[in-house]
């Protein structure tokens, strides 16, 4: 009987959950699939993610899910139409994690935290012969089309896999391990690289001496921010320096863009968002009965002190007419001058271009290279859609490898239950 040829050896570089992914769905085809990372455990950001609760995906309906994604939905609706936000509930459950959907509609693991969730991930990928070179941080390619790594000694390691997925994330909190270093490794290749930029980031704004000192750390609880016509709803925290936190993430992508193309941007935050203009003048009308403005305002408009002084960071003398009060308090004015660095956002946008893969996510370039999760050139806001993404573009790029080698898997065709054989 002739010998049983070796299974197709694959590298997976990055050990994030979309490397994770594309070596689960490889692994369970029967490839030997090596996951190689810089750090000296994988899945780290992910850790992170699941810090303030692992927003995994989101509930709302697909054709407005897919909206999220801007300019990059065409190329990302099949590939999550192939694992839709329930697939990717459906296999997290399938690692013995419940979810949940919360009050805004995001879904979370109940256990709210990633690690039980790697845990058993890591541990699936161990039974299914998945093995993992940590501490060996990718250099590029060498003589001869190899791989080339360098090893926690320092020494250089080679390996001439039959497919490579590039799995290396974006370049926010490099200290998790994506530094966005991969970008000049392409560029060298000839890859077209977008800009890495922050995504899903804080704004500077040069707050007054009074403001930074009292109220720095403080929550701006029930805001609604408008900007180029975009209202949206949600908490921020006063910085240091600047304004952060969900609903200034929502709008980043066009805040950025803006303060890139003009300097600055304005945008107009509502204080009170659950009363009518109308509504609050008539509060604003009553009596002060000898108040300080910011008693009067905390009491007859129902301010929070840090929404006070906001309101004295836009105008410093206040307007005393009720409408024109009103009128402030539901369009405070805040020029940002400028984005807060890449190294604390919570995503970052740019990365390889769709133009340089196919549909596959297989570098034109570069036959039997893939590329997956963050390091694609797509952005998205914070309520589970960067996860989403990430864990769709990972099962598509192994999918590719699959087809590439010419690997029939009639598993995996369809939603998650098939394309990862869950049970
Ligand atoms: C604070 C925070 C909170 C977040 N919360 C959420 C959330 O709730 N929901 C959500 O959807 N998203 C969230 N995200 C974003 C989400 O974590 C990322 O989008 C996701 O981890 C991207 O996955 P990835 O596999 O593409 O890349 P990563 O998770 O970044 O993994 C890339 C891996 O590649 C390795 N690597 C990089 N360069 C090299 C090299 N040269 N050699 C070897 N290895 C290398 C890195 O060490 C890393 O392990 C959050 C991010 C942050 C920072």
């Amino acid at each position: 009987m002739p010998p049983n040829p070796s299974p197709p050896e694959i590298a997976v570089i990055g050990g994030g959950p979309a490397g994770l992914i594309t070596a689960e769905v490889l692994g369970r085809a029967g490839l030997k699939v090596t996951v190689y990372d810089q750090m000296p455990s994988v899945g780290r950001k992910l850790l992170m993610a699941g810090r303030g609760g692992l927003n995994l995906t989101h509930s709302e309906e697909f054709e407005r899910f897919v909206t999220r994604y801007a300019g990059a939905q065409s190329r990302l609706r099949p590939l999550i139409e192939a694992f839709r936000p329930e697939d990717l509930r459906a296999w997290c459950e399938g690692l013995g994690q419940e979810t949940f959907v919360g009050s805004s509609g995001r879904v979370f693991p109940k256990a709210f935290k990633a690690s039980p969730l790697l845990r058993a991930w890591l541990s699936r990928l161990e039974s299914l012969g998945v093995r993992f070179a940590l501490r060996h941080r990718w250099q590029g390619w060498g003589e001869g089309g190899r791989l080339v790594f360098t090893d926690a000694a320092g020494q250089p390691v080679r390996v001439k896999p039959d497919a490579t997925i590039l799995a290396l994330g974006g370049a926010s909190w490099p200290r998790l391990g994506s530094d966005g270093t991969w970008a000049e490794l392409l560029s060298r290749r000839g890859i077209a690289i977008s800009p890495l930029r922050p995504a899903n980031m804080g704004f500077t704004f040069p707050w007054s001496e009074i403001m930074r000192s009292r109220f720095e750390g403080e929550p701006l609880k029930r805001i609604a921010l408008t900007f180029e016509g975009t209202t949206v709803k949600g908490e921020a925290v006063v910085t240091a320096d600047a304004i952060e936190g969900g609903v200034v993430y929502a709008l980043s992508a066009r805040l950025r863009d803006a303060i890139e193309r003009t300097g600055g941007a304005t945008l107009h935050l509502d204080l009170r968002p659950d009363l009518s203009e109308a509504n609050l003048a008539n509060r604003l009308n009553a009596p002060r009965k000898g108040q300080s403005a910011s008693t009067f305002l905390r009491k007859s408009a129902g301010l929070s002190p840090v929404g006070v002084a906001l309101l004295r960071e836009a105008s410093p003398s206040l307007p005393s007419e009720p409408d024109a009060l009103a009128r402030l308090i539901k369009a405070v004015p805040l020029t940002l001058t400028g984005t807060k660095s890449l190294d604390r956002a919570i995503s970052s946008a740019g990365g390889v271009p769709f133009t340089e893969v196919d549909e596959h996510l297989m570098l034109h370039r570069m036959p039997g290279v893939f590329v997956a999760g963050e390091m694609l050139d797509w952005e998205a806001p914070t309520g589970g859609y960067l996860l989403q993404a990430t864990f769709a573009t990972g099962i598509a790029a192994a999918k590719g490898v699959l087809a590439s080698l010419q690997i029939p898997d009639a598993a995996l065709t369809g939603g998650l239950s098939s394309a990862t054989g869950q049970t």
